[in-house]
């Protein structure tokens, strides 16, 4: 019986209209069509002349290359047309063509730039050259697979014509035409050997920004098949056949929804955040011109670092020589220059000029209890004079302190310690992808998961793909996707086309919403995730680096009451001191960091690190935490940050500001220029705001700083169990002094 008719007519009809068009030759190229809900397509047979074509000729193949209808060779590319699928769901239809102008670029190597808006609409930011492999082999293969992950839809092969896709066949013979009247001008151009003027970026990407919408369509539709396919297939299984389905992780069970003893310890979020009512604030606030601080009012606070920060100003003037930027620590790029720090305590920090602040830097996340809280600095002190900071041998305090995270967070059967967040996100999805042995990696736009290769992408800004993955080859970020924030739906949608590409290995969020809650996501959104990774079979990783602890001892997992497949520390597992990471998780899957350990046997996701786990980080993160749970210092913490939003709150309202507090218990969010919350779904405001509204940023965070407050970039603070209410007033109290100085006011 024949199934593909259609498909394979299509590939005919294809194959007229570019031959017609004076795009194929005789025997040239080939051509190729997406089966619609199944891993399949239908392709021109190998060295066959067009003009005779008929469906009956048309190969179809499975994406692993096996024969499904038709009796000719399939095409010698078959291979690289299927490569194409795999990474592409938005592609339908594919040609391979010899075509002349583009020929003549790929033997000079010379890729097309942006020339035109409608070719980035239509073909993508430039048309690259695929490096050189031989026809029908599978370097071409891997070549062509990791240069199509750019989302353009045109390619040059060096030495081998060019490679052109399209959303369906009619898009495709288009997409053609217009590669060919591009790589003719281009040509010209260069002949003429004047400087060749392109589109300016701006412009560039708002037209880029528009095919990916388009691509995104196309998207939606292929899930829409392949939904229409499983249920076919479902409804097939009830009728008794059996069903094909890939094995799940088992459901966690009920009591493992059990936050555990860790509920009783209480939280640090004393009523959640109303995540609409602070999303519409957030957009209003976007949507308003900017309110930055009057400039006479700012030139006082420049005037301050100026006057009273001489030493730090030669500091890192002279470190700029010696070290890239002056500073090393992202959180200490600080306009107008960095601060050099001499003294911290408590909720205190000093600066070698002597000037005193109130810290709500606090390191960044990990110091709940205050910085350089003195127990702990004795404990540790203690451990480091007796073993010193590091031996590479086991020490008893991995242990206490891996079953101190268990008995706190139990979803964390095991537990190893890393040395960074960084690394911890690494090993996690290393860890998920060998045990699902599924490839793709999902995360929230805009969510920060540190700067492993493959994270570096959608970073920030959602929608932005690969902005800032500079220095990171494609293949890096090649199996890592991203959705925007919030969106359950879009989520689904990728899982079920990953589904169709190999399948998910694992879904990573920061629990209370991307960065580490800038865009807060709704109070269920955690237990949906969960849902949906058990449906795809997907594992489940929580980011707590910023979390675990902080909101509480039980972290976000005890608080949301959802149990993740694996748990990735960071900050507080050291209580602020070095090597701070860790991964925490199901027996099973922490198992694979095992094998071949001890003779285990397995597949192995190999990890190291030569400070991992030393005495030192270990101590300190036990005491740290047992310290923690003996003060209740996540609660006073978040207490704390009530105070100070309910202060910043009343600020804003008396002096009818359009700005925007609120916090998750020790986490406080002060959006006033609302730079975070640029996306790319508006990407004309993006490109035209985006430096305005981060310089507002700078100004502000500045200008705190003048009047005694350290915050993190000017936009958020974490408070600690040394923030008193006196501590909360005087800082509210400086803070109105900046809010009350903005313009408008
Ligand atoms: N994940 C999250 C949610 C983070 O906030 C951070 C760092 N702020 C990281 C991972 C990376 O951790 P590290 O800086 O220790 O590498």
């Amino acid at each position: 019986m024949r199934q593909y008719t259609s498909s394979r007519e299509q590939v005919v009809s294809t194959c007229r209209a570019l031959l017609e068009r004076g795009y194929l030759k005789a025997t040239e190229g080939n051509v190729s069509v997406r089966v619609p809900g199944e891993e399949a397509f239908a392709v021109t047979p190998s060295s066959y002349d067009y003009a005779k074509m008929r469906a009956d000729d048309i190969v179809v193949l499975d994406f692993e290359q096996k024969r499904l209808e038709g009796t000719l060779k399939a095409s010698i590319e078959a291979g690289m047309h299927a490569a194409v699928y795999r990474e592409r769901p938005d592609v339908n239809a594919i040609v391979h063509t010899h075509q002349p102008y583009a020929s003549a670029l790929a033997l000079v190597r010379r890729p097309i730039p942006a020339l035109f808006d409608e070719q980035v609409r239509f073909l993508g930011r430039s048309v690259e050259i695929i490096d050189y492999a031989p026809s029908g082999t599978s370097f071409l293969k891997k070549n062509v697979r990791r240069t199509v992950t750019s989302g353009a839809n045109a390619f040059i092969l060096a030495n081998h014509g060019v490679l052109v896709l399209g959303g369906g066949t009619e898009r495709a013979v288009f997409n053609m035409a217009l590669l060919e009247k591009v790589a003719l001008d281009y040509l010209l151009a260069l002949m003429t050997g004047d400087k060749v003027r392109k589109v300016p970026a701006p412009i560039r990407e708002i037209a880029f920004a528009k095919l990916r919408g388009d691509e995104k369509k196309l998207k939606k539709q292929l899930v829409a098949a392949r939904e229409a396919a499983e249920a076919a297939e479902a409804a097939a299984s009830a009728a008794g056949e059996a069903p094909a389905e890939t094995a799940s992780p088992a459901p966690p069970t009920a009591e493992a929804l059990d936050p555990s003893g860790a509920q009783l310890a209480g939280y640090a979020i004393s009523a959640y955040p109303d995540v609409e009512d602070v999303s519409r604030r957030l957009q209003a606030l976007v949507s308003q011109r900017l309110r930055p601080i009057k400039r006479d009012a700012m030139a006082g606070y420049l005037d301050y670092f100026e006057t009273q920060c001489r030493r730090s100003k030669e500091l890192t003037e002279e470190a700029k020589e010696f070290i890239p930027g002056g500073v090393q620590h992202n959180l200490a790029f600080n306009y107008p220059f960095p601060l050099a720090i001499e003294r911290a305590e408590g909720a205190r920090l000093w600066d070698v000029d002597g000037n005193e602040y109130i810290d709500f830097l606090q390191a960044g996340g990990p110091t709940v209890l205050g910085s350089n809280y003195a127990p702990l600095r004795e404990k540790v002190a203690e451990v480091v004079a007796t073993s010193g900071p590091v031996t590479g041998l086991f020490h008893e305090y991995e242990l206490k302190l891996a079953q101190l995270v268990n008995r706190l967070m139990p979803s964390c059967e095991m537990f190893r310690m890393f040395g960074s967040g960084t690394e911890s996100v690494m090993a996690a999805i290393r860890a998920a992808r060998t045990h699902t042995g599924k490839k793709w990696v999902i995360k929230m736009g805009g969510a920060y998961h540190g700067w492993s290769d493959q994270m570096v992408y959608g970073l920030h800004v959602p929608g932005t793909w690969r902005f800032e993955a500079k220095g990171i080859p494609f293949g890096a970020t090649a199996r890592t996707r991203e959705v925007y924030p919030n969106d359950l739906k879009a989520l689904r949608r990728k899982l079920i086309e990953n589904k169709a590409l190999g399948g998910t290995a694992a879904v990573i969020v920061e629990p209370i919403g991307p960065e580490s809650g800038t865009r807060p996501v709704p109070f269920e959104f955690n237990a949906c995730v969960r849902e949906l990774c058990d449906e795809f079979g997907a594992l489940l990783i929580f980011d707590e680096v910023v979390t675990g602890f902080r909101l509480g001892l039980g972290g976000a997992q005890g608080y949301f009451g959802v149990r993740p497949d694996l748990t990735v520390f960071g900050k507080c597992i050291t209580g602020g001191y070095p090597m701070a990471g860790g991964v925490g998780g199901r027996r099973d899957v922490m198992l694979r960091f095992a094998s071949g350990i001890g003779g285990k046997s397995g597949e192995r996701a190999y990890v190291g690190g030569t400070l991992s786990a030393n005495p030192l980080s270990c101590a300190a993160g036990y005491f740290a935490i047992t310290e923690m749970e003996r003060t209740n210092a996540p609660v006073i913490a978040g207490r704390a940050g009530d105070r100070l939003t309910a202060g910043l709150s009343d600020i804003i309202r008396r002096y009818r500001l359009p700005f925007v507090a609120y916090n998750q218990g020790s986490i406080v969010h002060l959006e006033t220029s609302g730079v975070m919350l640029l996306d790319l779904k508006h990407p004309v405001r993006l490109a035209k705001e985006l430096k305005s509204r981060k310089h507002m940023l700078e100004e502000m965070g500045a200008a705190y700083t003048a009047s005694g407050v350290i915050t993190l970039a000017g936009s958020r603070m974490y408070t600690s169990m040394a923030d008193t209410d006196e501590v909360i007033d005087d800082a509210l109290e400086r803070f109105e002094r900046v809010l009350s100085s903005v313009e408008g006011v």
